[in-house]
């Protein structure tokens, strides 16, 4: 699993942390830190954080997703 925050979109609201809180932390009042490639273990966490930040700026990429094929 791959995680990507635009941390250029995030608004240090920190539901991430409140959702995902061994993967997501926040440093001091506006620094974003975050795991890049959790354990496939922590997909429900990480995709209740997906689903928690209200400016969606998360976004996560599952090994298991079907790869996309030229149309
Ligand atoms: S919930 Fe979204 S806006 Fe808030 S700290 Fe996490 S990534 Fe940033």
């Amino acid at each position: 699993m791959r995680v990507v925050v635009d941390l250029n979109r995030c608004q240090a609201y920190a539901q991430c942390c409140y959702a995902a809180p061994d993967r997501f932390v926040l440093r001091g009042d506006e620094i974003l830190v975050y795991d890049p490639a959790p354990p496939a273990s922590d997909r429900a966490a990480v995709d209740r954080a997906v689903q928690a930040c209200p400016v969606r700026a998360i976004r996560v990429e599952h090994e298991d997703a079907p790869a996309e094929r030229p149309a």
